[in-house]
């Protein structure tokens, strides 16, 4: 039997406003090669200067990850040449990162969790975007010098689920420190996937690949599952020495297969060696304090949420996941009388259930304050949860104020008792052969009764309330 051995490196692409090492703004969406500078186009004499935001954000990351900050890291340059990158180097830090050493915990559907282990996280300058246009390719250097925080697991992960668990997580705490948008399809959070097997029980790491450029969590997890089962079989048909050697490879989504790519390089081939352009960065006692000071995160968050809210795991779980939805929930939270349990359902239900295509809870036809007012209304009995799904029906179409939604599409909830028990009267009278046969035990009956009076009522009575009087009157 085989243990599967996966190592992730996962590049951020930083939201500060500017490039790393020059003014030239990061929005790369603009008309093409106009956010650039001699700087980022690596012009003769042009030198670089460490954007201090970057140092912010990449520590913010570190404390996130319970890692050691170094307060004296190094760039290095890393020569290789590729026509998106003018100055046929990349500035990156290979010998002394920012970040080393951390950690970042993961969790099971059974409750139980595991550590994985961070080696480090460095910053580096992105590169250009080539871009092949039928015959002809031409190259945008508008994202040229944006940068990035790369994050190096350890080998730490044994199936793909694990490592969508990790990514996943991570994808959230660097949401929840707006260090980076992270987003996939974009290319703001780019995954390159290290796979391995060895034998169940062995020590030693065996030869790896590593697989390029998947963007999303679907075929992340895919992409893992089919190139552990070529390696097992290469094993089993004992060719594994021939077909599985250190290469990247790319996933082919239609296929679903890996194919090789390229050979890898070695470190040798990248000729690494300490970048002469720029000083060492050093962060001090003061910078570092004030650089590391995070807002909660989603663990954190969660467990604050099932406690002071009484919630359930699962809703708790839900709604930390972005914290957009956990925002969004604690401002419907802040309306008097609101409980856990009518929030969390109308948010992850009713709203999530009603958004359509581009639409979000940040961008949401109801904000929180509406949909907590909302709440309130089914809280304090004015309307059934039922009523609460058209009146969001319609706050979904027409911006108007809830009470008079409520007034408007008559679902004032009645809990007038003296109003339903009449209703009750009325339905046991015409029904006289019905009440016989309930009282002789045909207990079903009761379901009647209280359909009949929740009709007569055009389904406005508290159904608690009819619940109670019928079983009075009828014993
Ligand atoms: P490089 O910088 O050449 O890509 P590293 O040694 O920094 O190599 O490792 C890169 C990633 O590969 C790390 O996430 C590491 O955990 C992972 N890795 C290293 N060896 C293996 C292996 N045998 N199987 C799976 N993952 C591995
Ligand atoms: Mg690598
Ligand atoms: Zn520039």
């Amino acid at each position: 039997m085989f243990e599967v051995v996966i190592g992730l490196e996962v590049h951020v692409q930083l939201n500060t406003k500017s490039k790393l090492f020059c003014s030239c703004p990061t929005s790369f969406n603009h008309k093409q090669n106009t956010n650039t500078c001699p700087t980022c186009l690596a012009l003769p004499g042009a030198l670089p200067v460490l954007n201090k935001e970057v140092l912010h954000k990449s520590i913010m990351l570190g404390t996130a990850i319970e890692a050691t900050v170094n307060q004296t890291s190094y760039f290095d340059r890393k020569s290789y040449f590729y026509p998106d990158s003018p100055s046929a180097y990349q500035i990156t830090q290979l010998y002394t990162p920012i970040v080393e050493h951390g950690k970042l915990q993961i969790d099971f559907e059974d409750a139980t969790s595991k550590t994985i282990r961070i080696n480090r996280a460095h910053i580096e300058a992105d590169a250009g975007k080539n871009i092949h246009d039928g015959d002809i390719s031409k190259v945008d250097l508008n994202r040229a010098g944006t940068p990035l925080l790369e994050i190096v697991s350890e080998p730490d992960m044994s199936s793909a689920e694990e490592a969508i668990l990790y990514l996943k997580k991570l994808h959230s705490i660097i949401r929840y420190l707006d260090i980076g948008d992270a987003n996939m399809q974009e290319g703001s959070f780019r995954v390159d996937v290290n796979v391995s097997i060895r034998p169940k029980g062995d020590e030693k790491l065996y030869t790896r690949v590593e697989i390029k450029n998947i963007n999303s969590f679907k075929f992340i997890h895919k992409a893992i599952e089919v190139e552990v089962i070529r390696q097992s079989e290469a094993w089993e048909d004992g060719v594994y020495d021939d077909e599985i050697c250190q290469e990247t490879r790319l996933f082919d989504q239609v296929k679903q297969e890996t194919r090789s790519m390229r050979g890898k390089e070695e470190a040798a081939d990248y000729r690494y060696f300490p970048e002469p352009d720029l000083l060492k960065v050093v962060v001090t006692d003061e910078m570092l304090e004030t650089y590391s000071k995070i807002p909660e995160l989603p663990d954190a968050k969660k467990k604050r949420f099932i406690k002071e809210f009484s919630m359930s795991e699962y809703n708790a779980m839900v709604i930390t996941a972005t914290v957009e939805m956990a925002n969004f929930f604690e401002e419907m939270m802040a309306e008097d009388g609101v409980s856990a349990k009518t929030a969390a359902s109308l948010l992850t239900v009713e709203l999530q259930g009603r958004l359509k295509g581009e639409q979000n809870v940040t961008n949401s036809p109801v904000n929180a304050k509406k949909l907590g007012f909302l709440a309130k209304r089914v809280d304090d009995k004015t309307i059934s949860g039922k009523a609460a799904k058209d009146v969001l029906d319609y706050l979904m179409e027409n911006d108007e104020d809830i009470d008079s939604v409520i007034e408007k599409l008559g679902l004032k909830q009645m809990t007038d008792s003296g109003a339903i028990e009449s209703m009750c009267d009325e339905i046991i009278s015409t029904n006289p052969e019905k009440v016989e046969q309930y009282q002789c035990g045909k207990e079903k009956l009761f379901g009647f009764f209280v359909g009949q009076v929740m009709k007569a009522s055009k389904g406005s009575a508290n159904p608690q309330v009819v619940n109670e009087i019928l079983k009075n009157k009828l014993g």
